[in-house]
């Protein structure tokens, strides 16, 4: 049990990041807790709050970016904020560029790609497109809540299917069982892995980093229906965070082994620009004995500093504490074979890239 429950009131976490998380006594606030009982445990969420939806027209849907821990890719994001409301989450400072707050807003007010299936129906009819991989989700999560309404992701994918389009989804949320029909329909196709990002196997501790992700359970019944259905499975732990839940590393690579992943990638939390603050408050009020040593560990692993996002720090070709953690995930995926290899979401196995005339042969 990582949260000092004496300070810490869990009835006060009702599913956002930035609560009051110290208990004045004078509260009545409380709120029912978190149901678990099926997949869809978001649905609770998106009718019990004052969550605003609001409708954004761009003008493109695909983005090429050169991440550091992903290498040059093209992302897709049906979302421009997160419901899901991870305290540490990167995608809160591209928020702010909006016109709206990195904070609280983030994960009230969710903007979201209207016109996005039009957009993606567009870009691969297009003779330029090549149909290299795209990542659903590279930024905010296709898999939120909202999307139960919504259903752009659905849609999304089914445009992919539609043109053979190759595509890794990222998700938090249980929500991705819901699209099951389509994703058996790609896989076979060899078109589609999912990754599963998990953080932490303790329930306490994932409400307070990210109180509107699925459950952790509900997540590794992800991974066991999906890979049962002949879905190609990965893992993504992230973010590490030292002194947090970097001693979960080798209980989550069993457990995800157990539940079926055939691989795990990982990443050390990066904080960058407001972001830092934003982790800073929280965490000063939700643990606040231990707080200093952990900001401290987050400064040392990203090379001395709270918000500086070097990618080169994070994989620690210098820090003593990084080097520790990579090593244990290293030695974590060895035991727990988490290194299988992966088929190839390419349309390299594909030959060319198909188009919806030619599928019917
Ligand atoms: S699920 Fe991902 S995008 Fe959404 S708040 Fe959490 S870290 Fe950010």
């Amino acid at each position: 049990m990582l949260l000092d429950k004496n300070i810490v009131k869990l009835s006060n976490f009702n599913g956002r990041s930035f609560q009051p998380s110290i208990d004045n006594g004078l509260s009545n606030h409380h709120l029912k807790d978190f149901w678990d009982g099926s997949y869809f445990d978001e649905e609770f969420f998106i009718t019990s709050d004052n969550t605003k939806l609001v409708p954004t027209h761009p003008k493109s849907i695909l983005n090429r970016i050169n991440d550091p821990d992903m290498g040059p890719v093209w992302s897709m994001n049906p979302y421009h904020s997160c419901e899901n409301g991870c305290v540490y989450c990167y995608a809160r400072i591209a928020h702010k560029y909006l016109g709206d707050y990195a904070g609280h807003n983030f994960d009230k007010s969710i903007l979201y790609k209207s016109n996005a299936v039009e957009l993606l129906e567009h870009k691969l009819k297009s003779n330029s497109w090549k149909g290299e991989k795209i990542i659903i989700s590279g930024n905010t999560d296709c898999y939120q809540p909202a999307e139960h309404k919504l259903k752009i992701t659905r849609r999304l994918l089914e445009v992919c299917l539609k043109y053979n389009q190759p595509v890794v989804i990222v998700t938090k949320n249980a929500l991705v069982c819901r699209d099951i029909d389509i994703l058996k329909k790609m896989a076979v196709k060899g078109l589609v892995e999912v990754c599963m990002s998990i953080t932490t196997l303790d329930e306490d501790l994932r409400r307070a980093l990210e109180p509107r992700t699925s459950s952790s359970k509900n997540k590794l019944k992800v991974i066991r229906t999906l890979s049962e259905h002949g879905i190609l499975v990965s893992v993504l732990l992230a973010p590490i965070i030292p002194g947090l839940n970097s001693d979960e590393i080798f209980k989550i690579c069993e457990a995800v082994s157990n539940a079926g992943a055939s691989f795990l990638n990982h990443t050390l939390l990066r904080l960058n620009g407001t972001s830092a603050l934003l982790f800073e408050n929280w965490i000063h009020k939700t643990f606040p004995f231990k707080a200093s040593r952990i900001l401290h560990q987050i400064a040392e692993a990203q090379g001395g500093s709270l918000n500086k996002d070097d990618s080169s720090n994070r994989r620690n070709k210098s820090s003593a504490l990084g080097q520790t953690i990579h090593q244990q995930v290293r030695l974590a995926k060895n035991k727990y074979q988490l290194n299988k290899p992966r088929r190839n979401v390419t349309p390299l196995k594909l030959g060319i890239k198909q188009t919806p005339q030619l599928n019917l042969f």
